[in-house]
């Protein structure tokens, strides 16, 4: 019988891990089904449960359960304790491990995919929720000459930035903190294109070299990179990179094998 996975969220249906671990699975010939799970808001810890009781072998976990999977498990790796966060749940013999991908699919996105070093680099960061707090240590690991982390709750900038500063030069304020610096990268964590918005920032922050990334993708550009585009920017990147990438560092932890990803993230934005 295959090794069953799944991906736990609430909404799901919108979800695209499915299509992408079931063309890992063919790639690389891995006996393996994968499923989306709508788990009930306040039920996520017994939709698990049932899950392992039926055979699951593993799960992602996605909006809004990232932080409750941090409590449920009984083990953590070392950056899912750093992010505070959990997006890959291992299940072995009863005990539930977690770990986060988001931030090494993210900078694999950059790195490779997007052929950006970001060694040496000015960073600013959009954001202190759950996706912010998971990319900031893999982001600091590859040594870049600042980051900067601003929020629409200046605090939980400054906090973030404390809490990481032990790992490289971060710092956190508000989008008005901003006026005056340039960066060579600029990556939108916040949820505020979900919404339609753009976080206010101010013109300078952008310039005709910077590379701006979103994290969320939609057909065409999201409302933050047609923001940056109306601002001279012509190097511009959706999260599909990083949704694909996080995904295969997740199959890599449960089946030990690396899919190649370029031909998996070609068919989705195909498709
Ligand atoms: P959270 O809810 O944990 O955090 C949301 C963040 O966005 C907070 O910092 C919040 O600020 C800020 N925010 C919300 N609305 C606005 C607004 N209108 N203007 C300015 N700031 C705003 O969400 P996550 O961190 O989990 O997710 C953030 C985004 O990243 C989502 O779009 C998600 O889809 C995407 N994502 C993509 C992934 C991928 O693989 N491509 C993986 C993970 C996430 P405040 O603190 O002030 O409330």
């Amino acid at each position: 019988m295959s090794d069953r996975y799944c991906v736990f969220g609430n909404p799901i249906g919108h979800s695209k891990s499915p299509l992408i671990h079931a063309a890992f699975a063919r790639q690389t010939g891995e006996d393996i089904v994968y499923e989306a799970r709508l788990a009930p808001i306040d039920g996520f810890a017994g939709s698990v449960r049932e899950f392992v009781a039926a055979g699951g072998r593993g799960a992602n976990v996605t909006v809004p359960f990232k932080e409750e999977a941090f409590r449920l498990c009984t083990q953590l790796t070392s950056r899912a304790r750093l992010a505070g966060a959990v997006n890959t749940l291992s299940f072995d013999n009863g005990a539930i491990v977690g770990d986060n991908t988001d931030g090494a699919g993210l900078v694999r996105d950059l790195s490779v995919n997007l052929a950006t070093s970001l060694a040496g680099c000015r960073i600013l960061l959009l954001g202190a929720g759950g996706a912010a707090r998971g990319a900031l240590g893999p982001l600091l690991e590859a040594q870049p000459a600042q980051l900067v982390i601003a929020n629409r709750t200046a605090a939980r900038a400054s906090a973030l930035a404390e809490q990481f500063s032990t790992l490289g030069p971060a710092s956190g304020g508000s989008f008005d903190d901003l006026a005056g610096e340039g960066f060579d990268l600029i990556v939108n964590a916040t949820s505020a294109s979900l919404a339609g918005e753009v976080p206010p920032l101010p013109a300078a922050v952008f310039s005709a070299g910077t590379l701006v990334y979103d994290m969320m993708y939609a057909k065409g550009d999201t409302p933050f990179l047609a923001h940056a585009r109306k601002m001279g920017v012509t190097r511009l990147a959706d999260g599909l990179g990083m949704l694909v990438e996080q995904a295969a560092e997740a199959f890599f932890v449960w089946r030990g094998v690396r899919p190649e990803t370029a031909p998996v993230l070609a068919d989705l934005r195909r498709a």
